[in-house]
């Protein structure tokens, strides 16, 4: 996915201390995708709905969100670059704030890779899934031949100049050889920092993994279409904040207001998902 990741040698995490909130904001520009992933947490395929939230709606969102004091803004879908849109989206957030995308990379050539190579500016990270440092650990859930198209995106990416993270979602098929990856990724010239590792939440279309919601996760804000969220992992009813989109103000006071309370009550500390 698409989606949130924790570092890759601590997986999720307990803090010692309820956590303030997170200053990453999180944008679903859409919801459509060429993959078909078993483990989706957005449920995205060729067939979802695109539920686009547009070019007008990003730009006052990442006006907002560096007035609010948010220092970094990341976009998810689906996959972005389906969207003909998503340069002028990164254009104007990593011209304002530190701007991370991410995405499968199996279309990221051609014409696609070339739009992007103009607006590239230090403040722009692309972040890559990848689930192996083989084609059988990345594709027993990302669908065959997703890990040879991932790569080549990877390459094409790193020969175009961008700093590329790696996203690796934890599975049955992965977990005996995370070491792989790491092997893979230090091969490519990734370093550590920049990879990261989740494991599997039981979420959207995957039937296993962890049990997440508002109640276990250190809040990350994530607006899409219908509203704003309280984490990146699902944007299912469970985990909305507020059914507007602007101001956000407001959905940040409340996010705040309850991380408040949930410190009140002393029970077990929040997980990061990140
Ligand atoms: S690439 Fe990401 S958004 Fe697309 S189906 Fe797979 S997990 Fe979902």
């Amino acid at each position: 996915m698409s989606g949130t990741l924790a570092p890759a040698a601590a997986g999720a995490q307990t803090d010692a201390q309820p956590p303030a909130l997170e200053w990453k904001l999180w944008l679903y520009t859409n919801y459509d995708c060429n993959l078909r992933c078993s483990y989706c947490v957005a449920k995205s395929s060729p067939n979802a709905p695109r539920r686009a939230l547009g070019l007008a709606n990003v730009r006052r969102l990442v006006d907002e969100a560096v007035d609010l004091g948010f220092d970094h803004v990341f976009f998810t879908g689906g996959e972005p670059f389906i969207l003909h849109e998503i340069y002028d989206m990164l254009a104007y957030s990593s011209a304002r704030v530190r701007t991370t995308v991410l995405t499968n990379a199996t279309i990221l050539r051609g014409a696609r890779l070339e739009q992007l190579t103009t607006i590239a500016n230090e403040n722009l990270s692309v972040q890559v899934s990848l689930d192996g440092g083989r084609p059988e650990h990345h594709d027993a859930y990302r669908g065959k031949g997703s890990w040879e198209k991932a790569v080549a995106g990877i390459r094409l990416l790193q020969a175009a100049g961008f700093r590329v993270r790696l996203g690796t979602t934890e599975t049955p098929a992965n977990s005996a050889h995370l070491d792989e990856i790491c092997e893979f990724h230090r091969s490519l010239g990734i370093p550590d920092e920049d990879h990261f590792v989740r494991p599997l939440a039981r979420r959207g279309y995957s039937k296993e993994g962890l049990e997440l919601g508002m109640d276990n996760l250190v809040p990350e804000l994530t607006v899409n279409l219908d509203g704003v969220f309280w984490h990146p992992l699902s944007t299912d009813a469970d985990m909305q904040v507020s059914k507007k989109l602007f101001p956000l103000a407001p959905a940040v006071e409340r996010v705040q207001r309850q991380l408040e309370a949930i410190a009140r009550t002393g029970r077990a500390p929040l997980m990061t998902f990140t």
